[in-house]
């Protein structure tokens, strides 16, 4: 099975920011056995390798050297067990696609999770999350190439070291795992989880007391629309900052001069506090420089008119200097920086 490696490739149709940027070297893999194939490439050329599914988690502030690696594998299967149901997607297949297929299919459990973007083999990476589920709470095990070993392996749950948004493969499975196939135990009753207080007052307010996972996932998607800007006709990547936690000393001094802030309490020593808060009163709501802004409807989201990476990267590190200096707080940057 042969693959078409590429040279110069733009990969301003593979990022949400859609920045432009060059792969100097590319490969579209359809099929998860092509991939050592197209890793011993990269031996073979002393190139850095980057592994890419929708690109909606990633700025690219230059050029790319190396290898992009764009997974492209689409397979779907299930086994039904009783009331639950395994289901195993390809790491290309789109997030959004995949949860279609499995209502359409009658496999319940990841409705919350709706219209997020990106691909399946992206998901366990920052163990997605949203509207009160993250992709841990039905993830069962996932496939991959384990670089450093030279083979394929299974990891199941415990072993993925799950925590908010992130995962082993942010820490030391870092660049050394590529994810190819993702396992999900779904269930064929509907469980719908109502704890997340924005989906649960929209279902509310049309009178809706037991939804079916359809109306769930509707809900979920109506509620995204309405707030968040669609990357292909406003260029983003999502969350632009991590919602930072703080430690009760600074916490307490914040709530004392900003008796509205928005927070939640992770235990009796640390809260997170809700970064899109801290932007919005710091004034950076709908705020432009140049051809970025962060967005009119959700401040924490950072959108792209045709800025470089330089260009976003810079109005980052401007935005967080100044709610260090406003409230003492750092922000992170949560999409990946390359
Ligand atoms: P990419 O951006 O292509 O890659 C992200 C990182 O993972 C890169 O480092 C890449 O090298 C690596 N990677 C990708 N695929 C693989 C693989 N198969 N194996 C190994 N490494 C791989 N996130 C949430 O958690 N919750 C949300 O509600 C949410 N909403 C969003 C809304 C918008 C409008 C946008 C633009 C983003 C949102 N995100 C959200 C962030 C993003 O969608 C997720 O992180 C998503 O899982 C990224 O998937 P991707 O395929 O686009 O990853
Ligand atoms: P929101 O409803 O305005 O809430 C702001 C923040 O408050 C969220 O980040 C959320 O944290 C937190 N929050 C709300 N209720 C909570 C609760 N009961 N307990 C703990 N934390 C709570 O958020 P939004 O921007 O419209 O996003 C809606 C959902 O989609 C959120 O879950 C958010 O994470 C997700 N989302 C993520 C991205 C991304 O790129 N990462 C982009 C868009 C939306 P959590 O993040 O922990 O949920």
């Amino acid at each position: 099975m042969t693959i078409n490696f590429q040279k110069n490739i733009s990969l301003k149709p593979y990022n949400t920011l859609g920045i432009s940027v060059l792969a100097k070297h590319f490969v579209k893999v359809d099929n998860a056995e092509q991939l050592p194939q197209a890793l011993n490439y990269a031996t073979l050329h002393r190139l850095d390798v980057l592994v890419l599914g929708g690109g909606s988690n990633i700025v690219l502030t230059q050029d790319f050297q190396g290898l992009v690696i764009y997974l492209n594998n689409q397979g779907f299967e299930s086994e039904t067990f009783g009331d639950e149901v395994l289901v195993t997607a390809s790491a290309g297949q789109n997030w959004h696609q995949f949860i279609l297929r499995c209502l359409a299919q009658g496999f319940y459990g990841l409705e919350n999770l709706a219209l997020i973007p990106g691909n399946v083999g992206a998901a366990p990476i920052q163990n997605i999350g949203a509207y009160g589920v993250e992709i841990k709470d039905v993830f069962h095990s996932l496939t991959g190439w384990h670089r450093g070993k030279k083979q394929w392996q299974t990891l199941h749950k415990a072993q993925c070291e799950f925590g908010y948004r992130d995962s082993i493969f942010k820490k030391t499975l870092k660049d050394q795992f590529i994810i190819t196939e993702v396992s999900f135990m779904l269930s064929r009753k509907p469980n719908t989880i109502l704890t997340y207080k924005e989906l649960a007052d929209y279902l509310q307010e049309r009178h809706i007391t037991n939804p079916t996972p359809y109306q769930l996932a509707e809900s979920v998607i109506s509620i995204r629309s309405k707030k968040l800007p669609a990357p292909h006709v406003l260029p983003n990547a999502g969350s632009f900052f991590k919602n930072p936690v703080v430690d009760k000393k600074l916490f307490d001094q914040l709530v004392e001069k900003y008796p509205d802030i928005v927070y939640y309490t992770e235990n009796s020593n640390f809260y997170k506090l809700a970064a899109g808060w801290l932007l919005e009163k710091a004034g950076w709501k709908g705020r432009e420089k140049g051809l970025l802004s962060m967005h009119k409807k959700q401040a924490l989201v950072m959108v792209n008119r045709g800025g470089t990476g330089a260009e976003v990267l810079e109005f980052a590190i401007e935005i967080q200097a100044d709610i260090a200096r406003k409230f003492s707080v750092k922000l992170e940057i949560e999409p990946r920086l390359y």
